[in-house]
């Protein structure tokens, strides 16, 4: 069996039934991907709009697409009609712009809210009032063509396990929170190929995995 094959059922074998395996493909050849969806896995992510609708141009129309990733608010209109999921959702103006396009080909498009829980000032994420006035609109029922099916966030990059795992504890119950509140919220989303296992533990149901299915990026 080819690498890529082990590495996806090494994971899973790894992982609860109820953890969704979305493999990262960002920057890799369509020919990796088509290695990878024979061998079973169906979600794949990346994070440039140009390359995401390369890819779904190419590849079987049976893969759910992913977007990850900082989203341009003038590229939403790009991947509203196919994407899957949007999981880097980290502001208002972003959201607003997502329904539109909704609006425009009627239909609902899931979307995840990031959250900032890292330290580092460099990862993307809306704060938790933010978050909160935004589930309040969303519960008065503004976004009719958005569905906010839960939290994503990404922990500071740090080797101190204790510190991702206080970050990732935080996020769940945050999610726990609102999904007491909210039927469309299903996804937690935490956990990369260094710390998916800290994040599983702390409460992810949706790991994304880019170097350890298809190895290290240039
Ligand atoms: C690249 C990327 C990943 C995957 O990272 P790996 O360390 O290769 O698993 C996960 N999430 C986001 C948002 C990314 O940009």
């Amino acid at each position: 069996m080819n690498q890529i094959c082990q590495n996806i059922n090494k994971i899973k074998q790894s992982i609860p039934a109820n953890v969704l395996l979305v493999a990262v493909s960002k920057t890799k050849p369509v020919e990796d991907i088509l290695t990878a969806y024979q061998c079973g896995q169906r979600h794949f992510s990346e994070n440039k709009v140009q390359e995401l609708v390369d890819k779904h141009d190419k590849l079987p129309k049976d893969i759910q697409w992913h977007m990850i990733g900082h989203l341009q608010r003038n590229k939403v209109k790009y991947i509203a009609g196919f994407v899957y999921l949007i999981h880097g959702v980290d502001n208002l103006k972003l959201l607003k712009e997502i329904n539109k396009q909704g609006n425009k080909i009627q239909k609902k498009i899931q979307i995840l809210l990031q959250i900032k829980i890292a330290q580092e000032e460099t990862k993307f994420g809306m704060d938790e009032n933010t978050l909160h006035e935004i589930i309040q609109q969303y519960k008065a029922g503004e976004f009719p063509f958005v569905e906010i099916s839960g939290l994503m966030g990404m922990a500071t990059n740090t080797t101190d396990g204790e510190q991702i795992a206080r970050e990732f504890k935080h996020l769940h119950e945050l999610f726990q929170t609102y999904r007491n509140e909210i039927d469309s919220f299903k996804y937690l989303s935490m956990g990369m190929s260094g710390d998916y296992d800290i994040a599983i533990k702390e409460g992810s149901n949706l790991i994304r995995i880019g170097s350890a299915i298809f190895g290290q990026r240039e």
